[in-house]
């Protein structure tokens, strides 16, 4: 016998069983005053307007992610010159194949800075500067893989502003986020702030390492369009692509990674535990950093080791 039998049928949700009552209901000047939702003049759900910017496709993983936005790309960014995709100098590996199997041309903008160990931000600008109008500009959100090396807030302004001069098209990758500062915002910044300046972008997004999902393959691509009147028809028309593209190549992406990862985005104490792990991974990266630096200083080893700790995330 069940452990379970005096368990008494619940009785059905007040509200629920009003909705569906008020659905049977055939009377043409019925209203609906049950549920707690925002609706516009026409008693339809408003699609915030900030909403109808972005469109966003489940890939798999950042991997995915980057290759779906170059297919993208390749197939319907065109500018009348030869397009080029900037690539920092060095990059992750997979960079340079991603964008060649689809048929881009990349070429590096400086960035690694050998004297000081840290960011040549005059050879990167300046190449964005010489760049020709429109190039696609491949970016780290942050944690920047293999370096460690980061620009500061001023200097992503500044990066935007030549980027938005030249009329470039930002494309971030977006793999480490919340393992570099510990903190998902703050290692967003750069995003947020080229969105803020209604620059319209692209962000390949990888739950791999944040959410420790590194076999189940869950990402996202992300298109955000420029304010304007027709952001929602643009958007419409793009995400009916990447459908199209996505379709073609594999179907569907992976349910299970991504049921969690949404589980624990739509859930505020899920979400806050999620934080908190966040904050333990990325302390002790830099507790090793610190013992790692400490060490080496202890054991008199030649050379100035000052940028384990200036660098961040997993590289150096
Ligand atoms: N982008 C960068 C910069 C990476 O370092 C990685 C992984 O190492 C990825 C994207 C893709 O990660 P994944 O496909 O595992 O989510």
């Amino acid at each position: 016998a069940s452990s379970f039998n005096a368990v008494p049928l619940a009785p059905t949700d007040p509200l629920f069983g009003l909705m569906a009552a008020y659905k049977a209901d055939t009377f043409d000047k019925k209203v609906d005053l049950g549920v707690g939702a925002y609706r516009d003049d026409n008693a339809k759900p408003w699609v915030l307007p900030v909403v109808k910017k972005v469109t966003s496709v489940q890939t798999i993983s950042g991997t995915g992610a980057v290759h779906l936005g170059a297919l993208f790309l390749a197939k319907f960014f065109s500018r009348p010159q030869d397009q080029k995709v900037y690539l920092s100098d060095p990059t992750w590996v997979n960079h340079t194949q991603i964008f060649s199997n689809v048929g881009l041309t990349s070429t590096t903008y400086p960035y690694y800075h050998p004297p000081t160990k840290g960011l040549d931000f005059d050879g990167f600008y300046g190449t964005l500067e010489s760049a020709p109008e429109g190039s696609i500009i491949l970016l780290h959100a942050c944690a920047h893989n293999p370096t460690g090396v980061d620009p500061t807030r001023e200097q992503w302004m500044k990066l935007a502003e030549i980027i938005r001069a030249k009329k470039h098209f930002p494309f971030f990758d977006c793999a480490y986020q919340g393992f570099a500062s510990g903190d998902l915002d703050n290692d967003a910044w750069a995003i947020h702030y080229f969105v803020q300046e209604g620059f319209e972008l692209c962000i390949a997004q990888s739950f791999a390492k944040n959410l420790g999902l590194y076999g189940e393959r869950a990402g996202c691509f992300h298109f955000v369009s420029p304010p304007s009147s027709n952001a929602k028809e643009i958007t419409k028309r793009i995400a009916s692509q990447l459908a199209i593209l996505q379709r073609s190549e594999i179907s569907n992406p992976p349910a299970y990674g991504a049921r969690i990862a949404g589980l624990v985005l739509n859930d505020k104490k899920l979400f806050a535990e999620w934080c908190e792990n966040l904050r333990e991974m990325s302390g002790r990266i830099k507790a090793m950093r610190t013992a790692l630096h400490a060490k080496l200083v202890e054991l008199e080893t030649p050379g100035d080791w000052s940028h384990i700790l200036k660098q961040i995330g997993m590289f150096s």
